[in-house]
């Protein structure tokens, strides 16, 4: 991913000599658009397989670039987490998705968590916990409708990653793994881990109905869920066919374009008002 996120940045610099001054001007940029206000968060509905609602948002950050408009995450986030400048920006990312679903309760829209990415260098932060009951204080979130995502590799070293999980359960905020799957997370350690719900990557989702050894991976990881007592989200759902094998095997919720792309909070205001 970090290659990938590496190549992205070519819309930034087509001539490898100027490599270094384009980092500097990216980082320059990102700190502007910081100051600027010029991220938004777009939201992506997370949906209950029994009943079709939605039960949760995912927020997603854009740059909204001035010249070059909506800028997608991969076009940044790998840059600005080797930068250091994720931490600044996630925690905006972490205040203004915290501030917008309160926003939404006070305006009598269901109440439900927001789903909020975590890096890697904010998992490890220094006072991890103080900063996070700061946001919510200052927006009036409850911490019960505040969802962290952290990805496999964060749990890597594993008794850091307890310690630091501890500190978010004692906050009462839910605790997510992201993109499971694709890391290499020790399914012994997974138990001990306190946290609230698996979602299984868009990658094996995206084949369940053509690759039986996907399809397997897939009922395989949401039977564990259930013995380990965890809920289960599948990510990247495209299709009908895709939902059905899904709801045959029991995941408790799906995330995908099959219902909606991540919108604006306009348009997501608009769903949960209308129906997706
Ligand atoms: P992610 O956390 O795995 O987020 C899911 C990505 O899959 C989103 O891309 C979403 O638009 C896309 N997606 C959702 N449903 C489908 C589908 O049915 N099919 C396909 N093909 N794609 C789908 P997006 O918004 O471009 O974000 C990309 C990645 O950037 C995220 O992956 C996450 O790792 C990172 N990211 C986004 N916002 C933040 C943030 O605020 N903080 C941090 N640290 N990372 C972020
Ligand atoms: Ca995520
Ligand atoms: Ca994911
Ligand atoms: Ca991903």
């Amino acid at each position: 991913a970090k290659e990938k996120g590496r190549n992205d940045f070519q819309i930034f610099n087509t001539d490898m000599k100027s490599v270094s001054i384009n980092r500097l001007k990216l980082e320059n940029e990102l700190r502007k658009a910081l100051a600027g206000n010029e991220f938004i968060l777009f939201y992506q509905p997370q949906v209950d397989i029994e009943t079709g609602r939605i039960v949760g948002v995912e927020a997603l950050i854009r740059w909204n670039h001035p010249e070059r408009g909506l800028v997608s995450p991969n076009q940044f986030i790998p840059f600005a987490e080797e930068s250091g400048l994720i931490v600044p920006i996630g925690e905006w990312v972490l205040r203004a998705a915290c501030k917008q679903n309160k926003a939404w309760q006070k305006e009598g829209y269901p109440m439900m968590p927001i789903s909020v990415n975590l890096s890697m260098r904010q998992f490890f932060q220094h006072n991890l916990k103080g900063k996070i009951r700061h946001v919510l204080e200052q927006t009036g979130l409850e911490p019960q409708y505040l969802e962290l995502e952290i990805t496999e590799s964060m749990t890597m070293d594993v008794d850091h990653a307890i310690q630091s999980l501890l500190e978010l359960k004692e906050l009462g905020v839910n605790v997510s793994i992201d993109d499971f799957g694709t890391g290499y997370s020790s399914l012994y350690y997974l138990k001990k881990f306190p946290i609230d719900k698996l979602k299984i990557d868009r990658s094996f989702v995206r084949d369940i109905m053509v690759d039986p050894n996907d399809a397997a991976i897939v009922a395989t990881i949401i039977a564990m869920t259930h013995h380990l007592n965890l809920k289960v989200i599948a990510e990247g759902v495209e299709t009908e066919e895709q939902l059905n094998f899904l709801h045959q095997n029991r995941c408790n919720e799906v995330q995908g374009y099959w219902f909606s792309p991540p919108v604006s909070a306009t348009d997501l205001e608009y769903m949960l008002k209308h129906g997706m």
